[in-house]
């Protein structure tokens, strides 16, 4: 099918950064074949055009570090760090989701994150038994794009980590004619995942030419167990297991020593920033200046949705900056326009994908998002980059086109049944937090909440 988008103020994320006023992209057969003037390219037939007068057009948002398998327990934890998180909240809801439930659990995640503009995501999943075809499953429902992978751990039980690696390898295979999605092996966190199984996983992803999605230096207790049993902070820690590679791609990254930084550098590995997780767990603010400025791909993510509670790069993008100038008390510290490449180009890099995604240029996919301008929220509009990241949000994108197939339009899903997921949602919400027992555990931890009468 070709494409014709046209009047629209086109935000390219190209290498010259340009934006063209009253300009138009044309589709065909899933990919950009012209950008540039309306009046230039419109001149192509197509057999689809949309009017995208009063509206922005941005390569599609990715998401470069989720769980979707968390996203019933958005709105519901507070005041408690990481790892008490982990043991009042999540283990009790893993234990009881249900496979069945999985696949809901799952769209809804990527219905939210299509209806806020990511048309790209790097999830890892968890679960206890293989699950990474229902999320292919998923993925191939609602159109979006997906680098998935599942917790591969084997701190508690040595099977755990085989079935997860079973569960990848056939994922691998059953992906390989599914160009929208692609698998990575996902080594948990050093703290639940022995040297043995990174050095398996790192040895698999080489051997199958496929990434890897680890965690990496989130905390400080983390450092301090490090430090205790390795005598090495995490990064030197998987240097010395020759983990790294330039398709690594490790989240948070917070708590690095300056040689540390070095070695990923040198070896090419590529980080993802989650300032909402960061701030609500209170894990620590990621040296983002300093990894930008010696030359480390950094991108964006919401981590899962109990630590961000919304699927918004809009929102992630503007705490980046803030968190980052009032942590170094420089207003100059971070930009706007490096937080948008944080979401798009930046995004791309991390998963290597920037020769297909990332930036709306002549031979891309077209993974792409338009923006409603004209309302009262976004009015006036002086800089476009200055204003998405300091006023926008996902409620404002009206369209979503991925692999230049239209998604979501006039801010509805086109793959997915709406009113169908809200009530399975809310149906399987209420049973799991129910039967997991979560509020009496939140609130034996002294966490408070106000009474429905
Ligand atoms: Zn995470």
């Amino acid at each position: 099918m070709n494409l014709l988008i046209k009047n629209g103020l086109i935000v390219t994320m190209d290498g010259e950064r340009r934006v063209i006023k009253d300009g138009a992209i044309l589709v065909r057969d899933g990919r950009i074949e012209e950008v540039g003037k309306t009046h230039k390219v419109s001149k192509f037939s197509a057999e689809e055009v949309i009017d995208a007068r009063g509206k922005a057009v941005l390569p599609g948002l990715i998401n470069s570090h989720t769980h979707t398998h968390e996203t019933l327990l958005s709105g519901v934890s507070d005041c408690l760090e990481l790892y008490s998180w982990s043991d009042t909240v999540l283990q009790p809801y893993l234990k009881s989701l249900r496979r069945e439930d999985c696949y809901w659990v799952a769209l809804q995640a990527c219905a939210q994150m299509i209806g806020s503009g990511i048309t790209c995501y790097n999830d890892m999943f968890g679960y206890n038994s293989p699950i990474l075809d229902v999320i292919i499953k998923v993925i191939e429902r609602c159109g979006i794009r997906g680098v998935i992978g599942r917790y591969i751990r084997d701190a508690e039980d040595p099977k755990y980590a085989s079935m997860a690696i079973s569960d990848t390898l056939a994922a691998i295979e059953q992906c390989r004619d599914k160009p929208r999605i692609e698998v990575r092996f996902c080594p948990f966190t050093v703290l639940k995942c022995s040297g043995e199984t990174y050095g398996k996983t790192r040895e698999l992803a080489s051997k199958y030419d496929v990434g890897l999605h680890t965690h990496m230096a989130e905390t400080r207790k983390e450092i301090q167990i490090m430090e205790k049993e390795k005598g090495k902070g995490t990064v030197e820690y998987l240097d010395s297991l020759d983990f790294f590679g330039p398709d690594v791609v490790a989240a948070h990254a917070i708590w690095l020593k300056d040689e540390e930084i070095k070695i990923l550098s040198d070896k090419g590995v590529k980080i993802v920033h989650n300032p909402s997780s960061n701030m609500k767990l209170a894990s620590g603010v990621i040296p983002l200046r300093k990894l930008i400025d010696r030359g480390v791909t950094v991108a964006l993510g919401t981590d899962a949705a109990p630590f961000s509670d919304d699927w918004d790069m809009f929102i992630a993008m503007r705490l980046a900056t803030y968190l980052q100038k009032v942590h170094n008390l420089d207003a100059a510290a971070s930009t706007a326009e490096e937080a948008l490449e944080l979401a798009t180009i930046n995004g791309a890099k991390a998963l290597m994908l920037e020769d297909e995604i990332g930036s709306l240029e002549v031979g891309k996919k077209a993974d792409m998002i338009l923006i409603d301008l004209k309302g009262v929220g976004l009015t006036p509009i002086n800089d476009i980059a200055k204003k998405l990241v300091f006023c926008g949000t996902g409620c404002y994108v009206d369209a979503s086109i991925i692999d230049g197939e239209i998604v979501m339009e006039n801010r509805c899903l086109k793959t997915v049944d709406e009113s169908e997921l809200v009530e399975k949602s809310q149906t399987i919400a209420e049973d799991l937090i129910e039967s997991s027992g979560i509020w009496k555990s939140l609130e034996a931890q002294g966490v408070k909440r106000w009474k429905v009468i």
